[in-house]
C-alpha cells in the first residue's frame, strides 16, 4: 500500500467537507473492496475518509410502508434485523447470502451499491424493489443509479446516505453463487406489488438489469410456466472462467423460475 492520511469524521457534514475539492480522497465504508484495491496498488488515494463513526449513516427504519436503510448498515445487520425480516423478508434473505460471515460483518449496503460489482447482490434488490438511493445532495431512482460496470450515477464528492426500499407484496431472490466467493454467477430477484412485477438480474452482465420480457409474462400470468417460452440473448452477457455467456443466459431463466415458484 502507499502512504495516505486517514480521517474519521463523526458527522456527514464533516465527511462531505473532507471530500469536497479533494480529487485524491476516497471514502471508506467497511473496506471490503477498497482495502484489497489499495493492497494491490490499483488505487492511490491521498486521504481515506472512514465513514465508520458517522452515526447518521447507520440503521434501519420503517418509512412510508417500506424500509430506509442507512448506507453504513452492514449486511449482517440487514440479515438479522427483525424489522427487515417482517417488512421485506426477501431482502434479509439476500443479505444473508452475501459472501461469508466476515464479509457480512464488515461490508455495507452503501459500499456495495457504489462499488457496483457486476456480481453483487444488492443491485438486484435495488432494481427489483424499485428503490431510491439517497445521497447528501439528492435522491436518485434505483433504475437510473447503476450506469455500467463498477459505475454509478453519483457525482464526484457525493455520499450515499441511505436507500429506501418500498415494500413488495411478495419477493424472492435466487442466486447461483460462485462456491468460492459466493458472489452471484447469476442472481434473479422477483418482486410483486399489486398487479406489477419487477424482475432484476445480477451477475449475468456488466451491470444489473431488469428483464422486461419476464416482467410482462409474469404480469399476464404469475407462474413459473409463464417464463418457459422466453429466452435470454447471451450476446450481451459475461463470459469468464466461471461460466460462459450461454450458461449464464440459461441460468437467468432457471433462477427466475425458482424465484417465482418460491413465491407461490
Ligand atoms: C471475499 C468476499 C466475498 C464477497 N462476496 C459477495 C457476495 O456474495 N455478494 C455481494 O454482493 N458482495 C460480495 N462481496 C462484496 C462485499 O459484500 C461488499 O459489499 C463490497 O466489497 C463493498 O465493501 P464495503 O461496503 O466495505 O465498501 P468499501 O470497500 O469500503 O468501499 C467500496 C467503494 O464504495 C465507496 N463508498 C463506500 N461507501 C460509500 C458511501 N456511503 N457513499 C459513496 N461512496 C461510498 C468507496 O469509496 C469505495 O469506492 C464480497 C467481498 C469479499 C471481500
Amino acid at each position: 500500500m502507499y502512504a495516505f492520511d486517514i480521517h474519521r469524521p463523526e458527522t456527514l457534514g464533516e465527511a462531505a467537507r473532507l471530500l469536497s475539492g479533494n480529487e485524491d480522497a476516497k471514502l471508506m465504508a467497511g473496506g471490503q473492496t477498497l482495502i484489497p484495491t489499495l493492497k494491490q496498488r490499483l488505487a492511490q488515494p491521498s486521504d481515506l475518509i472512514d465513514l465508520g463513526q458517522v452515526g447518521d449513516l447507520k440503521g434501519i427504519r420503517e418509512e412510508a410502508g417500506g424500509l430506509t436503510i442507512g448506507a453504513m448498515t452492514t449486511h449482517a445487520t440487514v440479515q438479522f434485523a427483525p424489522l427487515v425480516k417482517r417488512v421485506i423478508p426477501s431482502l434479509a434473505d439476500l443479505a444473508g447470502h452475501i459472501g461469508d460471515a466476515q464479509v457480512r460483518n464488515r461490508g455495507t449496503l452503501g459500499g456495495s451499491i457504489v462499488n457496483n460489482d457486476p456480481a453483487a447482490d444488492y443491485p438486484g434488490a435495488v432494481l427489483a424493489l424499485g428503490a431510491t438511493v439517497r445521497t447528501n445532495k439528492r435522491q436518485i431512482a434505483g433504475d437510473s443509479f447503476f450506469t455500467g460496470m463498477f459505475e454509478t450515477a453519483l457525482d464526484p464528492g457525493e455520499i450515499v446516505t441511505a436507500v429506501h426500499f418500498p415494500r413488495p407484496d411478495s419477493g424472492r431472490y435466487m442466486k447461483f453463487r460462485n462456491p468460492a466467493s459466493r458472489y452471484a454467477i447469476v442472481g434473479v430477484y422477483v418482486a410483486k406489488t399489486g398487479g406489477a412485477v419487477r424482475v432484476a438480474v445480477t451477475g449475468a452482465a456488466a451491470c444489473a438489469f431488469r428483464w422486461t420480457a419476464a416482467e410482462q409474462a409474469l404480469t399476464r400470468s404469475f407462474t413459473a410456466d409463464a417464463l418457459e417460452s422466453l429466452t435470454v440473448d447471451p450476446s450481451d452477457l459475461n463470459s469468464d472462467l466461471h461460466a460462459s455467456a450461454e450458461y449464464r443466459a440459461h441460468l437467468v431463466k432457471v433462477m427466475a423460475k425458482r424465484a417465482v415458484a418460491g413465491m407461490m
